[in-house]
Order: C-alpha cells, then sequence, then structure tokens
C-alpha cells in the first residue's frame, strides 16, 4: 500500500468523525495517505488512530499550526516525510480544542477523568 500521497489535499478544517457526530477534539492529525484529518489520542474519539486501525494507512502528520511532525503506527515512533499537499494545518484562528462552539466549559476536567479511568 502506498503509505503517503503528496498529491491528496486534507479532508477538512476538523475530525471528519466529530464533525458528523458534532463532538470537539483537542488536537488534529492529518493521514498522509488519504488526507483523512481525525481526532488525536489525546481526545475523546481518537479518530485518528481508530482510521489507521481500520485503514492500514499508518502514517499521519499533525494539522496543527506550525508543526510538521509525522508518526509511524507500525512503529509507534515519530517519522519524516515528505510535504503533503496544502494546507498543512487547521486555520490558525481555529482554536485547539475545539471546534469553539461545541467545546464545552468543563473540558480539561472531561479528559482528565476520562484518563482516570483509563489507568
Ligand atoms: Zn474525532
Ligand atoms: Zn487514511
Amino acid at each position: 500500500m502506498n503509505q503517503i500521497d503528496t498529491e491528496v489535499p486534507p479532508s477538512g478544517t476538523g475530525c471528519v468523525e466529530c464533525e458528523e457526530s458534532g463532538s470537539w477534539w483537542v488536537h488534529l492529525r492529518r493521514c498522509a495517505a488519504c488526507g483523512h484529518v481525525g481526532c488525536c489520542d489525546d481526545s475523546l474519539n481518537r479518530h485518528a488512530t481508530a482510521h489507521a486501525q481500520r485503514t492500514g494507512h499508518a502514517i499521519i502528520q499533525s494539522f496543527e499550526p506550525g508543526e510538521e511532525w509525522f508518526w509511524d503506527f507500525r512503529t509507534d515512533r515519530f517519522a519524516t516525510g515528505p510535504v503533503l499537499a496544502p494546507p498543512h494545518s487547521h486555520p490558525d484562528d481555529q482554536s485547539a480544542p475545539g471546534p469553539a462552539a461545541r467545546v464545552p466549559e468543563n473540558w480539561a476536567e472531561i479528559l482528565q477523568s476520562r484518563s482516570r479511568t483509563a489507568d
């Protein structure tokens, strides 16, 4: 499988599945193979990882402004990669966590209680 396609643009400015379900995210990751934008593992829904597991697309790049790192799920390590099709991040004025209109006021508490449960 071609794990990196430099021609395919990102799917949008937010997590595909969170936009559909009306949820929110902490940070965004972009699939290097198909452009799917999903939420990170610090988010409630972890859609970037779910996408990789579902599709076998193993490489993501941060979709946060100013971040260029890649992550390879096959090695569970940071990686480097080519320049993907623009844009390389969500808009600068889009909040993280986001989207601003859907982030609950107690979002930090929600994430903390989730990680306590996970332990
Ligand atoms: Zn999501
Ligand atoms: Zn993908």
